[in-house]
């Protein structure tokens, strides 16, 4: 269902028209009050009232991770303490977290964005919503939660339980629908099968999942483990997050709700603008917000636009699912690889699991590469040291023709590769600096 059908579906022009008044208004905002943006808008020799149309936003500045971090704790509010009724942040697990202050109204807001994700999933008033994500700090918790409240849906926040708890709520409560992360659901699938739950028994038809890069395959292998149908979403604390951007109930890209947020896609090398189509980084304008504003924000994000339109009937433009992180994006011997890459040339191949590792080592001033990859279980039942070793080689084969990668493949037992509630699963080890 379409949750605010006077927005989503608002004709394109009159998106861009709301999307540069709200822009100028933002400018206005950032340039009065919040130093790092009149810094920047100062050193460069922009003047806010030259950006007239979307054309002019590539010739604002872009804000990194490091300008917010540079921030904290308060520096990049644009209102003062008395204004902000919560208060979010980011891990923090690389360093200095980032702080994110909401006003009351960004609040109201934010619960709209997410009654738009989880309406355009098919939650409703009726529905039963489990939510596992973590309460704390991060935004997925509170911001799900809220937004399933505003929705009027029945909120079972069971966030910290441990995994057994989760699955006796699921099951006594008939909980509807599940929010977490794609790995956390997975875990429940597998505890599941443990304890012998058939999960026909459970009331669960609707997942919603986000907060990590996944892919198609584990899109249905969750689906078919749990029979319930499975959707992503995409924010970001630094934005707001949760809302960012949802998939419809035809699962072809995910909608940016643009009438709040501006969305570009970046060269993360060169800096410049790439047209729909191509991948690159996602940067983010928001454009409603009043405590924490920002412009051009780089989220480290690697996504793409989809161009055309959607047959759900929404006018926001659509992005492809991220595929991973620029920070993951490699650098071997010259050549840029992201992991995704070799991810979606692993999918091609039977017998392996989505699930893998790269370990970078220096060898005589080159750049050595292992790649270690989880094999399905059934895997050594066959013929086992010849099938290994084609196999090997066929991961090498695709990989040396395709990526012009050559690396030594070592194949390990499904599960190796930790991912419980949560935690990700780090793709890429780098000791060449060791
Ligand atoms: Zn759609």
């Amino acid at each position: 269902m379409i949750y605010s059908r006077e927005w989503e579906t608002m004709l394109r022009e009159d998106l861009h028209q709301l999307q540069v008044e709200r822009l100028q208004m933002t400018l206005n905002q950032v340039y009065r009050n919040v130093s790092l943006y009149k810094d920047l808008f100062d050193e460069q020799n922009i003047e806010i009232t030259d950006i007239k149309s979307l054309d002019d936003l590539s010739r604002l500045p872009l804000t990194s991770k490091d300008d917010l971090k540079q921030s904290y704790p308060y520096k990049a509010f644009a209102v003062p303490l008395r204004d902000i009724v919560r208060i979010h942040s980011t891990s923090g697990t690389s360093g200095t977290p980032i702080v994110v202050g909401y006003t009351k109204n960004d609040l109201n807001i934010w619960s709209s964005l997410v009654g738009r994700v989880l309406s355009s999933v098919g939650i409703d008033s009726h529905s039963l919503v489990q939510i596992a994500f973590d309460y704390s700090q991060s935004t997925g918790g509170l911001g799900f939660h809220y937004g399933a409240e505003k929705l009027g849906a029945s909120v079972i926040p069971a966030s910290g339980e441990e995994v057994l708890k989760q699955i006796q709520i699921m099951r006594d409560y008939r909980s509807s629908a599940l929010i977490s992360t794609p790995g956390y659901a997975l875990h429940i699938a597998n505890v599941l099968e443990k304890q012998g739950i058939d999960p026909q028994e459970l009331n669960l038809t609707i997942g919603l999942f986000g907060a990590e890069p996944w892919s198609e395959k584990l899109r249905s292998e969750i689906e078919s483990r749990l029979k319930i149908k499975a959707f992503d979403n995409y924010g970001l604390t630094e934005i707001i997050g949760p809302g960012v951007a949802y998939e419809c109930e035809h699962r072809c890209g995910l909608h940016v709700s643009e009438d709040h947020f501006i969305v570009e896609v970046i060269d993360p090398k060169t800096l410049e603008v790439l047209p729909e189509g191509e991948e690159g980084e996602l940067v983010f304008t928001t454009v409603t917000k009043h405590a924490f504003p920002l412009i051009r924000y780089r989220t480290g994000d690697i996504s793409k636009i989809i161009p055309g339109t959607c047959e759900c009937g929404r006018t926001f433009r659509r992005i492809a699912r991220i595929s991973g992180r620029i920070d993951d994006m490699l650098i071997i011997d010259g050549n840029n690889i992201f992991p995704s890459q070799i991810e979606a040339l692993l999918f091609e191949i039977e017998g392996v699991e989505p699930h893998f590792q790269i370990i970078l080592t220096r060898v005589e001033g080159f750049t050595a590469i292992e790649l270690k990859v989880e094999i399905t279980p059934d895997f050594f039942s066959f013929d086992e040291i010849k099938r290994a070793e084609d196999f090997k080689h066929r991961i090498d084969h695709y990989l040396s023709t395709r990526l012009g990668l050559h690396a030594k493949i070592t194949l390990i037992e499904p599960q190796s590769l930790g991912r419980t509630s949560g935690e990700k699963i780090s793709r890429v080890v780098d000791l060449r600096e060791e």
